[in-house]
């Protein structure tokens, strides 16, 4: 119920706790993004309120849209030593799925004299769609190794260089994996995956560095006007999927046994502290690595494909930068600090200069937050800031966000019609799947400026650069 706001800014709206709700929902958006939004959000945004150990708020960020239990664009933190519980449905299916951009001195020009070949190859030798199979094949050793070692176990695969660690976020490898949490069916799905880029919303883009904000961050994070990056969006594939899938059937069984009355059965959610709490945990951090050592592997793919075209490229990461996970971070509350796992459900981790998390060069701009819009509209990168901390536990949006579902769009566009319309605009894209071009079409995502408007708006993070597609290799 839309009248239950109560406005605190131009771009913040607050809800009061009624009825089970411990603490206020706050959404973030504009007049016209709150209008836009789907009532869905609204009620997810307040159920996840009332789940045992909330802390400060549920918040839902400009992107938000409808969700399996907690809205796409949703982040809460929860205290375990106040019965705070871990989510599966709060994470997400696509564990630690994210955006990770490299820089390439090529201008604009290089790859358009190149761009219908340049996308031919890359589609060619960066497996994509429902079912693409790697060429990296794990057996069980591997597999927990990979597991356990993320992005580091990638490079002593051969895959990409040392210097990118510095570049992803926990070094690439989070800590507390426990493959032996994850199930033989998460691990069977995912034996062929790894270097693989799935279907539908997942993409690789060429894009050109269109316009710059803030001169200062955007030398410090390596963007130059005029020339191009390389952006790839993925996750955790098979495996995460099927973890996932299997929490959540686990947790919702369970909810009653540790005396959770759920507000609806797709916040199966359990207590932190509680041995099904920290198996989800350890197969969560599992799935974290998983989608960091994709990562690294799909960028080493691409990698080669520009040498090929190229010459040697280094094509250096940027930054690599997850939106759906549940880390134990340490946040100030009420002058105390304290321990709290954060969800963080299709948004970003925006932390502001001076966190100590983040690599030198980049530390005193704030972290770079990668925003995709869509295939036609361009994304941006920005810099997270000192007040996001008050804000959402510094977090950002992830993307523009739903404005139609799937099947809405394959309504109204067809696949073929949207390639042609964006061919015609100079975006050159390859898929296997036109249904799920047409699902992906530009129109049915949100306007990615009024989104990212409203975040540096809100004091989320503010705009570092513009980046415009030239090629997206679509899943
Ligand atoms: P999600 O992780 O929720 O699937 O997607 C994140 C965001 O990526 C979406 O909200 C959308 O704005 C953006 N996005 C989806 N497809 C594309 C694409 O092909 N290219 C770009 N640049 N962004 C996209
Ligand atoms: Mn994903
Ligand atoms: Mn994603």
């Amino acid at each position: 119920d839309r009248r239950r706001f109560e406005k605190l800014s131009d771009n913040a709206w607050r809800v009061a706790p009624f009825g089970a709700m411990r603490v206020p929902a706050v959404i973030y958006a504009s007049e016209d993004l709150l209008e836009e939004m789907d009532d869905k959000v609204f009620d997810q945004t307040t159920n996840v309120a009332m789940l045992p150990g909330i802390v400060e708020a549920s918040y839902a960020m400009p992107d938000a849209h409808w969700g399996y239990g907690f809205p796409i664009g949703g982040v809460a933190a929860f205290d375990p030593q106040a019965g705070g519980v871990v989510s599966a449905g709060g994470v997400g299916f696509d564990i630690s799925c994210g955006v990770r951009t490299h820089l390439t001195s090529l201008t604009r020009e290089e790859v358009l004299s190149v761009q219908e070949e340049l996308a031919d190859a890359l589609y060619a030798l960066v497996p994509v769609g429902v079912g693409a199979e790697g060429e990296v094949v794990l057996d069980r050793a591997a597999m927990d190794a990979m597991l356990t070692g993320g992005a580091r176990w990638a490079l002593e695969q051969g895959f990409g260089n040392a210097k990118d660690l510095l570049g992803i976020e926990e070094g690439g490898c989070i800590e507390g994996a426990e493959p032996a949490a994850v199930s033989e069916r998460a691990k069977e799905r995912q034996r062929r995956e790894m270097g693989t880029l799935g279907s539908g919303n997942h993409y690789l883009e060429v894009q050109e560095v269109k316009h710059i904000f803030d001169p200062a961050t955007a030398a410090a994070y390596g963007l130059e006007r005029g020339k191009c990056v390389l952006t790839i969006h993925c996750g955790s594939r098979g495996l995460g999927h099927q973890i996932g899938t299997e929490f959540l059937r686990e947790m919702a069984v369970s909810a009653q046994s540790f005396g959770i009355s759920l507000p609806d059965r797709e916040l199966a959610c359990a207590p932190i502290n509680s041995e099904l709490g920290q198996r989800y945990l350890g197969a969560m951090r599992a799935a974290i690595n998983c989608a960091l050592a994709n990562r690294e592997i799909v960028g080493h793919i691409a990698r080669e494909v520009f040498a090929r075209f190229f010459g040697k490229s280094e094509l250096p990461l940027m930054f690599d930068v997850s939106h759906n996970t549940c880390k134990l971070e340490t946040h100030r509350i009420g002058g105390k600090d304290r321990a709290l796992f954060v969800h963080r459900k299709g948004a970003t981790r925006a932390l502001g200069p001076g966190s100590a998390s983040l690599p030198e060069p980049f530390r005193q701009y704030g972290q770079p937050v990668l925003i995709g819009g869509s295939m036609g509209a361009g994304s941006y990168v920005l810099a997270g800031v000192e007040q996001s901390e008050d804000r959402a536990f510094s977090s950002a949006c992830h993307g523009a966000g739903r404005r139609l579902s799937r099947h809405a769009a394959t309504r109204a566009w067809s696949g073929r019609q949207i390639v042609d319309e964006l061919r015609a605009k100079g975006i050159v894209v390859r898929s296997p799947s036109m249904r799920g071009v047409a699902e992906e079409a530009p129109g049915a995502y949100k306007d990615v400026g009024a989104v990212v408007d409203c975040a540096e708006a809100a004091g989320l993070a503010r705009k570092v650069a513009y980046l415009a597609p030239l090629i997206c290799i679509k899943g």
